[in-house]
């Protein structure tokens, strides 16, 4: 019996490469020679140590983060950032920009720590774009937004053009394609997408965003206090940051960042190029701000004119694509539809396996005579 492929379009927690994923679990069985799972050895070790500098070393290295930027990775994911990044930045007033859930939440965390503003937003459009004309005040801390937006499959390829210095979640598309991290005074998420596995947040700051204090915090929430001890005020997630440890040294050795992008551009113009021929699916983003990242798109209810009989066709193409070893295409519970995820950890195979998929889905309802 021959197995066939699985690839794995989920969102997030998302699939990794496997000789990426293999070396985490052989490092839980045991550490380089050690003797000790990588789960019982101390993240004070020399060889923890050298894990996690090596960890850092690279993610600068790959990203061009500039020598006196400070990185931490910390436990928590990108919702314990959302508290962060305004406890220890906004100090008067912070402008955030509305591209979505995720965006929305960093916005509604924010309001705990001081004034925000929203500057911009795409709420009334179901979220379909990303703003391009965007003002922002003067006298604002910063400018917050959410480079790519996970659940609507919209991303910023460039950051907005705005004179205050920026903040961004890059959750779901850091690593992606280059960045100018100078632009910003901090870049932060979740690992599970692009770098690691859950239970990490990246967080990448300027000095300029850690040189003034704000206000007094518990020491959990102060990015000086995880600064000044290294990344080791407390016990980090060590398997999460072994884990981005094999993932950059994999990105490495695929031509770094410019080969992760190249590599993106291929998997979604492909996916689009078939989404745009189509006579069912259709692309929910508009064309000028689809995320390489996450392709979302349904079966088009309009042209069907039958909006019960698309979402039956919905759900049969994800069954016809898991038995052609396509998983996790669900659109999120609230937009529907269908998405899938493209990460670093997709290999081009997994792209053309679902191009396959919904051109012979296609042609199938054509010769049942349902198109
Ligand atoms: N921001 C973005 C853009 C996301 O996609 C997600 C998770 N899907 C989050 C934030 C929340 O991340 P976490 O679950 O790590 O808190």
């Amino acid at each position: 019996m021959t197995t066939q492929p699985i690839y794995n379009f989920c969102a997030g927690p998302a699939t990794l490469p496997r000789e990426v994923m293999e070396a985490t679990a052989e490092a839980c069985r045991q550490l380089e020679g050690t003797g000790l799972s990588l789960m019982e050895t101390s993240h004070r070790s020399p060889v923890f140590q050298s894990v996690l500098d090596e960890t850092r070393q690279l993610l600068r290295q790959l990203l061009h983060i500039p020598a006196d930027y400070t990185i931490l990775l910390l436990g928590g994911g990108a919702s314990m950032e959302f508290c962060r990044i305004p406890a220890n930045l906004l100090r008067h007033r912070a402008a955030y920009i509305n591209t979505g859930v995720w965006a929305s939440k960093a916005q509604h965390e924010a309001r705990h720590w001081g004034e925000v503003v929203e500057i911009a937003s795409t709420e009334r459009e179901n979220y379909d774009h990303v703003p391009t004309h965007i003002d922002a005040p003067h006298d604002v801390d910063y400018v917050h937004y959410t480079s790519n937006n996970t659940i609507y499959g919209t991303e910023f390829l460039r950051e907005p053009a705005v004179d205050a210095p920026l903040v961004s979640d890059m959750s779901s598309d850091i690593l992606s394609r280059p960045i100018r991290v100078e632009r910003h005074w901090a870049i932060y998420g979740g690992a599970q997408k692009n770098l690691s596995m859950a239970g990490l947040s990246f967080v990448i700051l300027s000095p300029e965003a850690l040189a003034a204090t704000p206000r007094p915090l518990p020491s959990i929430l102060d990015y000086r206090i995880h600064r000044d001890h290294d990344g080791l005020f407390h016990t980090p997630p060590v398997v999460p940051i072994y884990c981005a440890h094999e993932m950059l040294r994999w990105i490495q050795s695929q031509g770094g960042v410019s080969a992760m992008e190249r590599m993106a551009v291929e998997r979604s113009s492909m996916l689009y190029e078939v989404l745009d021929e189509s006579r069912l699916f259709r692309g929910m983003a508009r064309p000028d701000s689809r995320s390489r990242m996450n392709i979302c798109f349904r079966v088009d209810a309009e042209r069907l004119g039958d909006e019960t009989k698309a979402a039956a066709l919905e759900a049969e193409f994800i069954d016809y694509c898991a038995e052609r070893g396509v998983v996790g295409i669900k659109g999120h519970r609230l937009v529907g539809g269908l998405r899938a995820s493209c990460y670093n950890g997709m290999p081009l195979r997994g792209a053309e396996r679902l191009a396959e998929c919904l051109r012979e889905f296609e042609s199938e309802q054509i010769r049942r005579g349902r198109l």
